[in-house]
């Protein structure tokens, strides 16, 4: 039959595809039209990737004061741990972009992974976060508490890259140059210095795991998290140039650091060293054994080279928090109540008394927000259908708002 239609790529005719899509001169049939659809995905992706690779131009990765600029707007104080930070991640693009240039007989520049030490609450996670939105980079949290041991219940170390691919919308070119924050790194740490009585199921075993993807191999990633199951296929990514972020609060370890400290000034100018010390806050002086004392093994240590601390918050730096970020919480409230016409304002001592609570209760700077939220929930109900156009939180109305939520909670 001359007028019998044909798919004009694998030559089928009508009645043995599904349908056939005609054009000028040619055919195509709905199976052929799906892989041709699949062909143009895999290319733009492909030319996606390629893009991705050139985009590391040194000149346009911000310097590190930039970077330290960058973070005071969002964290208070914290210096140190910010200039260290904002060195090791414009160092780790400078790594990047040699790699890209592709200048292998150079003196080629190890990865800078990081561990920060600090309490609960100080800001790690806060710096982690808003380091990887200024570089616009996938970035992923990943709490290391929920990994065990391959074999046990609980998740593989493996998964921490199925959630950086998920951020990185399943681009592994541009999850292979993103930003992992590891939090409570210190749980993972080995409770005795003999591990063979029992098995340290969360222990040193996850330890030796997380030190495959720390110091940059090719892993076998399930997609879709979790555990590793047989019938799934792996996607192969490379954490040579993923960057590493540590957080923990290492509860106890400035017992180690005294310890150490005391060791040493047994020297000849002890005398001298134990005057420059300061007992206040011996964070300051952390040093590698420190971790290692605290029971994290040598191989992972050598990994996170470079180590820092984040201070505990004082009075003051609360009170800075809860008003100075770019988005403070009191600011966040001000532009709530301003998108109904209503002028939020805080009296002095209202702030001063949401401080004192964060701090009565230890809550640190993760509660002033639920202090605040307490403390405005009536306001934020009524407010908004009322004819009020200012409305200022005195130190009695915080109070007051306070004590009675904890009054009524204290009844449930
Ligand atoms: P952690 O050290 O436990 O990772 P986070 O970074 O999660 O603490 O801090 C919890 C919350 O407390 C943050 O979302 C932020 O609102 C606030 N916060 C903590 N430290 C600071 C800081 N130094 N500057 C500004 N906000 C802070």
């Amino acid at each position: 039959m001359k007028n019998k239609k044909t798919c004009s790529f694998c030559g089928r005719d009508e009645s043995q595809v599904g349908f056939l899509i005609t054009g000028l001169e040619a055919n195509i049939c709905d199976e052929c039209a799906e892989q041709a659809f699949k062909i143009v995905e895999q290319a733009t992706k492909n030319a996606k990737a390629q893009q991705a690779a050139e985009e590391i131009q040194l000149d346009k990765v911000p310097k590190p004061k930039e970077i330290k600029e960058y973070l005071d707007q969002y964290v208070i104080g914290q210096d140190a741990a910010k200039q260290f930070l904002s060195v090791a991640v414009y160092n780790h693009y400078k790594r990047l972009a040699q790699r890209v240039a592709g200048k292998t007989d150079d003196v080629e520049i190890e990865k800078s992974n990081i561990i920060m030490v600090g309490s609960t609450g100080t800001g790690k996670t806060l710096l982690a976060r808003t380091i990887a939105r200024l570089l616009d980079v996938p970035f992923t949290i990943v709490d290391a508490t929920v990994f065990t041991e391959a074999g046990y219940v609980g998740e593989d170390v493996e998964s921490i890259l199925s959630r950086l691919l998920q951020v990185a919308d399943f681009n592994v070119e541009r999850a292979e140059r993103g930003i992992v924050f590891i939090d409570e790194i210190d749980k993972i740490a080995r409770k005795s210095d003999n591990p063979s009585i029992t098995r340290d199921v969360s222990g040193e075993g996850v330890q030796q795991g997380l030190l495959k993807l720390l110091e940059g191999s090719v892993v076998n990633v399930p997609p879709k998290g979790g555990r590793k199951h047989p019938d799934q296929d792996y996607v192969h990514v490379n954490t040579n140039n993923i960057l590493f972020i540590c957080g923990g609060a290492f509860d106890g370890i400035e017992k180690k650091i005294a310890q150490r400290l005391n060791t040493h000034t047994v020297g000849y100018n002890s005398v001298q060293n134990a005057m420059r010390i300061d007992p206040g806050n011996l964070m300051q002086y952390i040093e590698p054994q420190d971790l290692k004392s605290f029971g994290l093994i040598p191989e992972i240590i050598g990994r996170l080279p470079v180590l820092t601390y984040l201070n505990p918050l004082d009075k003051d730096a609360l009170r800075n928090i809860l008003t100075q970020p770019k988005n403070s919480i009191i600011k966040q409230y001000v532009k709530l109540f301003e998108m109904d016409g209503v002028k939020l304002t805080f009296a002095p001592e209202a702030l001063e008394y949401i401080v004192e609570q964060a701090l009565t209760y230890k809550l640190g700077a993760r509660g002033l927000r639920s202090i605040v939220e307490t403390i405005m929930m009536d306001a934020m109900y009524e407010v908004p259908s009322s004819d009020v156009k200012e409305f200022e939180v005195t130190l009695d109305y915080a109070r007051r708002q306070y004590e009675k939520s904890n009054l009524l909670a204290r009844r449930q």
